[in-house]
Order: C-alpha cells, then structure tokens, then sequence
C-alpha cells in the first residue's frame, strides 16, 4: 500500500484531496471511479450533486449568510489526466497509484505524468466546498471528464442547470499568467478531386523530402517563427516548375492536423537529363531554408530520393489543383491580438495532405480569439476549396473565448492579487482551446471567466510536477477572490 506523504503539506485541504486523486485511475476515458469519488465526497458533506452519463459532476453548495443575492461563481476543473510513463517502468494506469515524491518545493511523479493537471483543479474545487470558514456566493463546481481527448465530457454537459454568472477554471499552469480569452475554430478536412494515370516508366522517380523541423503544436508554438514542412515543400515543387516538367505521383506532408508539420514529401518522375536540374533546385532551396530558419528551426534537411518506379501519376489538371491548393491555402499567424499583441489573435495550420484514390486530402486547423476573424479564416478555406471544385467538411469547431475588456471578475482577480503581492497580475489569450470556450457559446447570457491555476511543469509528460509555495499562494488568492464576489 502507498504511504501518504503529503499529510502536513500546506494548503493541507488541497493536497489531501489531491493526494486521494493519485490513488485512483483517471486516464480519459476511464472516469467511473473518480467520478464516483466525486459523488461520494458530495454525499459526505450534504452537498447537492449531479452525476451524468459522461460521470461529469456538478456539486453546489449554497451561499454564505450574506452572499444570498451575489452572483452565483462557477468553479470549474477536469477530472481526467494524460497517461504517459518512461519506457523502463512498469506501471498499470488502469490500477496503480500515481508514485510521486516531494522535492524541496515540488511534488514530481519522475516516471509518469503527475496528473496535477488538472488534480490541482479537482482538488480546489473540493478544498473550497470542504471548507465553511470561507465566504462565497453560491458555488457551482463542475468537474468535467475526458478533457485532454478533446473536451469530450463537457461537450456532452447540461449547461441549462447552471445558474451562476462567474466562471473560474483552475486549469492554467502558470501562477504568474491568468487566461481571459482563448481562441476556437474549424478543423476543416478538404478533399480536392485528382485523377490518377498510369506511371511512364521509363522516367526516374524521386521522392523530394523536407525532414528536421521542430514542429509544435499549431496554436500554442504559432509564434515561433518555425517553418511549415508542407509549405516548404511547395516551394521547392513551383521552382522545380520553372526548370522541370514533372509528373506528380504522391504528395504527404504531417502527421496530426493540429501539429505544425515537421516533414513533408512528394514523389515525382522526371526525363534522366533534368536530374541536373533537381538537384541544383535542391541545393538552392537547401542554402534559402538554412538561411531564412536559421534561428527559429535550423534542423530542416532537403533531399531527393531515387524511388524504384511508381505505379500511378496525377494528370496534369489534378497535379496543378493540388499544387495550387496547397500553395494558396493560409498558414501562419493571420492576426495579433488588439489588446495583447504580444498573444496572436487568428492563425491557420495546414496540417496533413495525403493522396487518397480520387483525391488529395488536406486538412487545415484555423484558431482564433474572435469568433468574426474565425468565420472570414472559415469562409476564405470555403472560397478556395470551391474554386478549385474540392469539397469541405467541418470535422470539429470549438467556439472561441472572447476576451472582455469590460470583465469584473478580471477586475476583481487584479484587485485582490495586489493587494497580496503589491503588483499587477499578467494576463494572456491562450492560441488553443480550453474549457471555458463551451460555456462560452452554450450559455446564453453572458458569463464572465477567467481561468488560473499554480505553476505546474512538464505537463503530459513523465517529470510532471506543481510547485508547493505557488500552489500555496494561488489557493491564497483564489480564496480571496471567492470572498470578493
Ligand atoms: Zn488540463
């Protein structure tokens, strides 16, 4: 049986709840028994509670004499947590208790995630109801499940049983940032029509491949000035235009559509005599990328490699659609924010492209903080993909979380975060979706959110660790806020 170790550690009542989380299993998609944990601390403490058949939880305690007619708060964090562990280690996440250990300041899981994210949430959110001595209007505690997915649990939550005005997610991970916004968007899957034609085999064939970027995640690494593999790529295939005709056998580039995608390749079939031509491009395009990512991604290798043959080619129609498609199609940062131009507002990530029989398929991931820029981005893949007869499909759309200039609960967060440390808090846009953008649409009077949460590291990761005296300090803070509304 694991021992406790983090009986005496400060805030005591959040750690005791997070500590009873590390026994139980909560990987997305396994929720039940951290769910029924959920229920049955509600029954424990007389709380009001709905379980659902996602196992999402929604306790609520009743105001403070006092707080009666304040406007209700609704704390929100996610039960489920990302499984991941080092190779060399045996551990069941179906079974096996989370193995931590405290170090200096940090409470770290050094051969399996942590699950602080977002444990530390969860665990607020039961120290705040545990406790009577703190002041509150009426609480709301929604405790979603499969989160890291996708925002699976919340999707599929009644938001009609709410009641409160004030949204408070405990899912940051940075006590020095509080989120007031986060972009949404399509993931747009486009299907641009090809023909396919016998191969000429007496030409060579060459697969021209971009290998070595960093890559990233398409909203939260947009900024970082890294290269595109897909968009590379194309670059090379129109200057190889210029000097070459070429026959287009198969384009790939990316492996996940909300990834910056870090290769990409074409197989292509020429006359024997413009290999000469190839390569020069090659060694151009090779000298162009090493200088213009020499900081930002300097790792990105070009080369073409002789392929046996191919059975088929586009013909020449189809090979210029895609090409065009490709080459046409946004990517990159599209808008900064107003407020905070250090945070990028819009973004476009041409994630994959693959060759499918009748088609090549392209899918594109667009992300915003203002649902106007979000529909134009939309409506410009519309447009493009109309004009070269492809066909689109929406395969997911997460709304957007507008920052409120005019929000009294980042009003009230300011206040009481100087009056404890004598300074101003920062605040950020998140470039990636998070919970509070499903309250955001599926409520329709208007909430006003922000979500915070202490220093947590290496999320998602083996090593994952929260910070004790941040952890101490936002509870600090987040129970002053409480007492404020
Ligand atoms: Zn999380």
């Amino acid at each position: 049986m694991k021992e406790r170790l983090l009986t005496n550690t400060e805030p005591i009542d959040v750690f005791h709840y997070f500590e009873d989380l590390t026994f139980i299993p909560r990987e997305s998609g396994n929720e039940k028994e951290v769910s029924d944990y959920l229920v049955n601390f509600a029954k424990e403490h007389g709380l009001e509670y709905k379980q659902d058949e996602w196992y999402n939880v929604l306790i609520r305690k009743e105001a403070t004499p006092g707080y009666e007619d304040h406007p209700g708060v609704i704390v929100q964090a996610h039960m489920d947590m990302v499984c991941e562990k080092n190779g060399d280690v045996e551990h069941d996440f179906a079974k096996d208790p989370i193995v931590f250990e405290v170090e200096e300041d940090r409470v770290i899981a050094k051969n399996t995630t942590l699950g602080a994210d977002d444990g530390i949430g969860v665990s607020f959110g039961l120290a705040l109801l545990a406790d009577d001595s703190i002041k509150h209007p009426a609480i709301e505690f929604v405790c979603t499940s499969d989160e890291e997915r996708g925002l699976q649990g919340i999707e599929n939550f009644d938001f009609t049983q709410l009641k409160g005005d004030y949204v408070i997610n405990v899912d940051s991970d940075d006590e020095g940032v509080v989120v007031v916004g986060c972009a949404g968007g399509p993931v747009v899957k486009v299907n641009v029509p090809i023909r396919k034609v016998p191969a000429d085999h007496k030409k060579e064939y060459y697969a021209i491949k971009i290998t070595g970027l960093r890559g990233g995640h398409s909203g939260e690494d947009i900024h970082r000035g890294r290269a595109n593999a897909n968009k590379l790529l194309i670059r090379v295939l129109r200057a190889l235009e210029e000097n070459v005709r070429f026959d287009l056998s198969d384009i790939t580039g990316g492996l996940k559509y909300n990834a910056i995608p870090r290769n990409a390749e074409a197989v292509i079939g020429i006359e024997k005599e413009d290999k000469a031509a190839v390569d020069a491009v090659i060694e151009r395009f090779s000298g162009i990328f090493a200088d213009e990512y020499r900081v930002n991604d300097p790792g990105i290798t070009l080369e073409a490699v002789p392929q046996e043959t191919a059975d088929h080619i586009l013909d020449e129609a189809s090979s210029r659609r895609v090409l065009d498609y490709i080459d046409f199609t946004e990517t990159g940062i599209i808008r900064r924010d107003q407020d905070y131009p250090q945070f990028v507002e819009s973004s476009v990530s041409l994630g994959t492209i693959s060759i499918k029989n009748d088609s090549a398929e392209i899918w594109i991931m667009t992300r915003s903080s203002k649902e106007s820029q979000h529909r134009a981005m939309f409506q410009r893949i519309i447009s493009l993909t109309k004009a070269y007869d492809g066909i689109y499909e929406v395969m997911s759309d997460c709304p957007a979380w507008e920052f409120d200039s005019e929000s009294q609960l980042k009003k009230k967060f300011e206040d009481v975060f100087r009056e404890l440390y004598g300074k101003d808090p920062s605040f950020m846009i998140l470039h990636a979706g998070l919970e509070p953008c499903e309250f955001a649409v599926k409520v329709d009077r208007k909430l006003d959110m922000i979500s915070l949460g202490p220093d947590i590291r290496d999320l998602h990761a083996p090593g994952e660790y929260v910070v004790i005296s941040s952890t101490q300090r936002v509870w600090e803070c987040f129970k002053r806020l409480i007492e404020s509304l």
